[in-house]
């Protein structure tokens, strides 16, 4: 197949590159986002392959039509990005890679609860500029707190396993579609309602996808049924916090700290050199002011590991639909 790569960033060709499957289909690496007006670069290609932050609604999905694609290449877990049911009317086939390495997300997860409750982000910088001083630092054990996992798939489970075996934390569960033979495995208990989560957590890490129903799942009315003093992780898709209900909560000191890897408007920025350039988005600047809150851009998934597998998978699955075989990772609105 000729497949149109939208948003390369040069250590994603190397792993597609130097995948098993290489050679099989031929790639053109492409610096840009895909939207409505750069869609027309995919013509004489059957595929895309996206990425996290490129659009695949409606209209740019009619104008990739135009140009004669046939198959929409996810390169992550995440689909919200695509426009599902325009996908099938258009009968352009929507493959993804579900699982790459839900170690990758699970260790950063943990690597940014540690970070935002032991403050190392705050003693790297001290520490750079000769300042030894420990006032401000003070943390607290993650051994006997209690952790909310929302979400239990394959990276929230794991997550909670290694805070639940690892760390000795009393992990609590929220999933509507529980898996009580893993949960029991990785010591993790589920309660029925989320509320019960959010009102005995000292920390939340979210791990649930984004849809119509996990939208703003921590909102300006769910903040309150938190424990005061409660440290809010989020690896998942930014969209799960309202950042405007966060920043009040953090405003008024009931949210002690916060480490985000998304953010809700994070396809204007993430993934981006904006180094010396304006940034326009005042939410983002003012969750930037917070001495308590750490962010990163979207990197949790960053591991060799991760982009040899998304690599490989991806190959395959544009080797499924190029056959017209069942593909196990299509995605279907
Ligand atoms: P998964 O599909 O294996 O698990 C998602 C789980 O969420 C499922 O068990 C599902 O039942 C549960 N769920 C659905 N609705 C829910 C709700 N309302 N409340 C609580 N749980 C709910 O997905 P995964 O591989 O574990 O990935 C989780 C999320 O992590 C993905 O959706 C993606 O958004 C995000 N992710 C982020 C990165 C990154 O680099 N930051 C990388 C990969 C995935």
């Amino acid at each position: 197949m000729k497949v149109a790569f939208f948003s390369t960033k040069e250590y994603e060709a190397d792993a597609f590159k130097g995948a098993p499957s290489a050679g099989i289909h031929e790639i053109t690496y492409l610096p840009h986002r895909l939207d409505p007006v750069t869609a027309r670069l995919a013509q004489g290609h059957d595929a895309v392959c996206i990425f996290v932050n490129d659009a695949a609604d409606a209209e740019t999905l009619d104008v990739l039509k135009q140009a004669g694609v046939k198959a929409v290449a996810l390169r992550c877990a995440g689909y919200n990005n695509v426009d599902l049911k325009r996908a099938e009317e258009l009968e352009i086939a929507v493959v993804r890679v579900p699982a790459y390495s839900p170690e990758a997300v699970a260790e950063f997860a943990v690597g940014m609860i540690m970070t935002v409750v032991r403050k190392y982000h705050k003693a790297y910088n001290r520490v750079r500029e000769g300042n030894f001083l420990l006032s401000g630092l003070v943390g607290f054990n993650l051994q006997g707190k209690t952790v909310g996992i929302i979400g239990t798939g394959k990276i929230g489970m794991l997550t909670g396993r290694i805070l639940s075996r690892g760390f000795r934390c009393n992990v609590l569960a929220y999933d509507p579609y529980p898996n009580k033979v893993d949960a029991d495995e990785a010591g993790i208990t589920y309660v029925s309602d989320l509320k019960d989560l959010l009102k005995q957590a000292d920390i939340i890490s979210l791990h649930c996808p984004l849809m119509d129903s996990t939208r703003y799942l921590l909102n300006a009315e769910t903040f309150p049924l938190t424990k005061e003093g409660v440290v809010i992780v989020n690896t998942s898709r930014g969209g799960l916090i309202e950042t405007n209900a966060l920043i009040q909560n953090l405003k008024n000191g009931h949210v002690a700290a916060v480490g985000l890897d998304v953010y809700e408007r994070e396809g204007e920025y993430f993934f981006r050199d904006g180094s010396g350039t304006i940034m326009h988005d005042d939410v983002f600047s003012r969750l930037l002011s917070f001495y308590n809150v750490f962010l990163t851009g979207h990197q949790a998934f960053l591991t060799n590991e991760a982009l040899s597998s998304i690599a490989q998978t991806t190959l395959e699955n544009l080797s499924n639909v190029e056959q017209g075989e069942a593909c196990k990772n299509a995605v279907k609105g």
